[in-house]
């Protein structure tokens, strides 16, 4: 025996597993990298500004309260600009031209002459109440020149070490949010990968499991529709390839069987007209019958098998052309004479005169001989079969139809006749031999046509199967004409 051939080890892929945790994980770094970069350049801008404002926001406050206090009154002021310190933290000076401190009251500052001078050149050519913003000695100010009496210079300094520090603890939790999104990112991505790998590892397991002829395996199905409807073209797949090999079995078997009992019959009937009925014309005359009927048989069954292996194969080519389908079914009929005239079939016609369509000529006469012959098969104790070709030309439609009185068919098994393979498991008389395909030929020769079909059946009524032909009768005649 041949060692079983391993499929071709393809180059290294990657488990769906690996590739999600990867996609998820630097989808991830990405968003963490973005806020790194949110993080450095955004917030650090946010915050000065929000402190610009605020700045500006209350130089313009105690503007306004210097405006509308006399310098006698300082202790009002005073108490503005120490309210302002408490809630915004800041630093507020208000000093002289001379260096002296007026606001806070309580504050001595040591190097008042120097932030003077500092003031004075910085706030050069810049209007009484206008305002000036500067950064200096790690401090972001808002220095103003105003009237309080006399010329002062009022200053409201913000420590920036304030928003370095803010600054950090976003930047700490940037990063605890970072190894959370992290650690999400590898959870999904793992509980996503279980979910699609598993059942395709169980469609693979049941796969091979197939592929070595076990055809009772069950492809499982999933959570997601995509693997569910893999599953399920699997398992249709795996119905179909199971109904071959048994039909191909059955067909063996039955062909086989068909095959041998004729020859059996026919060496027996040559051997009685060799030993006992040579010279006994009557009896030869007899015997001689047999062996005719019995290649007639054998003939008809080899003509069965070719016609299913033929349609078959060339079944997805359709050759329309223009025929006479009156006398196509008169053809057809004919086929079925040696029935009538050895076994009793009575055939009940009532066909309408020249009626023409266009469509496959051969392949539809298969589909009209498998329903005749199902008919002959399945009707009942009168042998009678009727046959009907009627034209409707106002609806430019021919019907054909072919009844039978049998037991009919019930209403479970209607859906199923036009499977392939499909075969009632119950016993009947049968002149044609069947394969279980006939239907399933029927079904298909006419879906490729896009005729209308069908059956008309009750349990213990008979059988009406009917195709719906395009009846191009009239343009035949006036082409006549
Ligand atoms: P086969 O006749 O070889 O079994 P077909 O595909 O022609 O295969 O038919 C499939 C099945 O449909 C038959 O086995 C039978 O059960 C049912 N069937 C077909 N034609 C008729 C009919 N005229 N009356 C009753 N049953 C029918």
């Amino acid at each position: 025996m041949k060692a079983e051939k391993k499929p071709k080890k393809i180059k290294k892929l990657k488990s769906i597993n690996l590739g999600l945790w990867l996609s998820f994980s630097l989808f991830a770094l990405l968003i963490i990298f973005l806020l790194t970069l949110v993080n450095y350049f955004a917030i650090g801008d946010v915050f000065t500004g929000q402190i610009r404002s605020r700045l500006v926001y209350i130089g313009g406050e105690i503007i306004s309260a210097v405006e509308h206090s006399r310098p006698e009154e300082d202790n009002i002021l005073d108490s503005i600009v120490n309210e302002f310190e408490e809630s915004e933290n800041v630093i507020i000076y208000l000093i002289s031209e001379q260096g002296e401190v007026i606001v806070p009251f309580d504050r001595r500052q040591e190097n008042v002459e120097e932030i003077v001078e500092n003031l004075e050149h910085r706030l050069k050519g810049v209007d009484i109440n206008d305002n000036l913003l500067f950064n200096s000695n790690g401090y972001m100010n808002y220095a103003s020149r105003i009237n309080y009496g006399q010329k002062c210079y009022l200053l409201i300094s913000y420590k920036l070490t304030l928003i370095n520090s803010t600054v950090k603890t976003y930047q700490e939790h940037i990063f605890f949010i970072s190894i959370i999104i992290l650690l999400i990112a590898f959870i999904i991505s793992y509980s996503i990968a279980q979910k699609l790998s598993t059942p395709l590892k169980s469609i693979s397991a049941t796969a091979v499991q197939m592929a070595k002829g076990n055809y009772d395996v069950n492809f499982v199905s999933a959570e997601y529709q995509e693997i569910a409807q893999l599953s399920d073209t699997l398992n249709y797949t795996k119905e179909e390839i199971k109904k071959s090999e048994i039909f191909q079995k059955e067909l063996l078997a039955n062909v086989s069987h068909d095959l041998k009992t004729p020859l059996t019959m026919i060496k027996a009937y040559a051997s009685m007209i060799k030993e006992i009925s040579g010279n006994n014309p009557e009896k030869r005359e007899q015997h001689l019958n047999v062996i005719i009927d019995e290649t007639d048989r054998l003939t008809g069954l080899v003509n069965d098998v070719l016609n299913v292996s033929k349609i078959s194969s060339d079944i997805d080519t359709v050759n329309k052309k223009v025929f006479n389908l009156t006398d196509y079914l008169y053809g057809v009929l004919n086929k079925f004479d040696y029935l009538r005239e050895t076994q009793g079939y009575t055939f009940m016609v009532d066909i309408d005169a020249d009626l023409y369509t266009c469509a496959d000529e051969e392949k539809i006469g298969q589909a009209i001989y498998n329903l005749i012959s199902n008919a002959v098969n399945y009707t009942g104790e009168d042998k009678t079969v009727y046959v009907s070709l009627k034209s409707d030309p106002i609806a430019g439609r021919i019907k054909f139809s072919v009844r039978d009185t049998g037991e009919g068919i019930s209403k479970e098994e209607l859906s199923e006749i036009w499977d392939r393979y499909y075969r009632s498991k119950e016993s009947h008389s049968r002149p044609v031999k069947g394969t279980g395909l006939g239907l399933h030929i029927v079904k298909t020769v006419l879906t490729k046509h896009s005729f209308e079909f069908g059956v008309d059946s009750k349990k213990g009524y008979g059988s009406t199967f009917w195709i719906d032909f395009p009846d191009i009768s009239a343009k035949i005649d006036i082409i006549d004409n």
